[in-house]
């Protein structure tokens, strides 16, 4: 297995991330012309309101010291604390985060949550370290950004590479730089916590259960049955799997995935639990997964199938690929899967394209539900989250589904419009000081 590292290294460097700001700035640029959305507003949202670099050292297992850099962008705080999460990825630079914190700010503002939007990182490959690096890595991180994150201030999250370990160490971190008597009541600094740890039951499904509920809306909506779609999942990471769980039980079929390591493909079938089990033991990677074939990445996309789920990364289906999709439905569970330029040729061949900033929504409203808990010193239980979420996911879906069809615009730019004039509404309410 020394050749996956390789592969990711191959893999990444076809990842062309420099344009995920252009995209995000092409989006909410044409749906204020739409709105007409004023021009002092526009420009306050097309700025981030802080940008914090921290290079900071640590102590590595031979002994080295190794130098690392660390971001967080705090994009808009107009509607509440910055919100977003952290990601530990090669691809992740100033650029990268900026233009994620600008995505939360829209998905924040969308899904109806009292949060602006914030993003950061590490540029680093995880895999080439141990445990016990990542755990220096990430508190000496959190020390680094110090009183640039707070409960009531800007509250990180798990995101690619990161995951409620990252979070327990992340609060344990911050809390024990507190003055004592206010320790406990930071827990929730950091949501997607263990559920040992302030966690919420649920936060690990939340993001590919919402990914799956805007699946089955659109379904519902255009009467077309799950039971016997087939789809394709890129990235079998947290969103990933539990996406494909979900359609599973309601009788849709996987029949690719592909991972930062390789593509498989099986149109019979892929069982979800089976792969999820394979990876367990094949060091957290699809390759080699007994019941499929293994498939040439470029042809990932082309795939026969009707629904696609890009949950890796940002910029994978482009003006190359996106004449060859099979699928009528793409469910965007990364951040910034589709770009501009490809979206415009889904939109002209016909596919509908359910937005990040919506089909992904319910991991940060997952997040809300712990924030609020922690708060208010409560323990929800797992019926009582789903049901919340699902409600919350459905009213976010049926808003932008109706914009668009009432506006005869795609889901993007109705998403963007209604998460737009949200914040303009409470720019306009408050004035800008002085
Ligand atoms: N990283 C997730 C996202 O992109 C979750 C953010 C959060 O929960 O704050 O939406």
């Amino acid at each position: 297995m020394t050749t996956l590292t390789a592969d990711l290294k191959k893999n990444n460097k076809k990842v062309p991330v420099r344009g995920m700001m252009d995209n995000v700035m092409e989006q909410f640029n044409s749906a204020s012309d739409y709105i007409g959305l004023h021009p002092n507003i526009r420009k306050i949202l097309s700025i981030t309101n802080n940008e914090i670099i921290v290079n900071f050292p640590v102590k590595m297992d031979n002994g080295e010291v190794e130098i690392f850099q660390g971001y967080r962008v705090q994009h808009n705080n107009a509607l509440g604390p910055y919100k977003g999460g952290l990601r530990y990825h090669p691809t992740v630079d100033i650029d990268a985060a900026r233009a994620l914190a600008m995505w939360m700010t829209w998905k924040t503002s969308l899904a109806g949550l009292p949060y602006g939007g914030g993003k950061g990182g590490i540029k680093i490959d995880p895999s080439k370290y141990s445990q016990a690096e990542l755990e220096r890595i990430t508190r000496r991180f959190t020390f680094a950004l110090a009183d640039n994150i707070g409960p009531e201030h800007d509250i990180p999250a798990p995101d690619v590479n990161t995951n409620s370990q990252t979070m327990a160490w992340i609060a344990d971190t911050y809390m024990s730089t507190r003055p004592p008597a206010e320790r406990t009541a930071n827990q929730h600094v950091v949501t997607g916590k263990p559920d040992g740890s302030g966690g919420l039951e649920g936060r690990d499904r939340a993001t590919g259960y919402g990914v799956y509920l805007s699946i089955k809306f659109w379904a519902e909506k255009n009467n077309e049955p799950l039971v016997g779609k087939k789809f394709i999942v890129q990235g079998f990471g947290n969103v990933g799997y539990w996406a494909a769980h979900f359609l599973e039980k309601d009788g849709a079929q996987l029949v690719a995935v592909q991972d930062a390591y390789g593509s498989i493909e099986n149109q019979k079938g892929i069982n979800v639990e089976d792969l999820f089990n394979y990876i367990k033991v094949n060091e957290g990677s699809i390759v080699d997964f007994p019941n499929a074939k293994t498939i040439d990445k470029d042809k990932f996309f082309a795939l026969n199938c009707d629904i696609c789920i890009p949950a890796a990364l940002g910029n994978q289906i482009t003006k190359q690929n996106a004449p060859k999709i099979k699928a009528t439905l793409i469910a965007e569970g990364a951040n910034g899967p589709t770009n501009v330029e490809g979206e415009k040729i889904l939109i002209d061949r016909g596919i509908t394209v359910i937005p990040d900033i919506l089909c992904n929504s319910g991991g940060v409203v997952g997040s809300y539900f712990e924030w609020l808990q922690n708060r208010n010193g409560e323990i929800w239980q797992l019926e009582d989250v789903m049901a919340k979420l699902d409600k919350k996911m459905k009213e976010s879906f049926n808003k932008v589904f109706d914009y668009a069809k009432n506006e005869g615009i795609d889901m993007r730019t109705a998403a963007f419009c209604i998460a737009i004039q949200r914040i303009e509404k409470a720019y306009i309410q408050r004035g800008i000081f002085p």
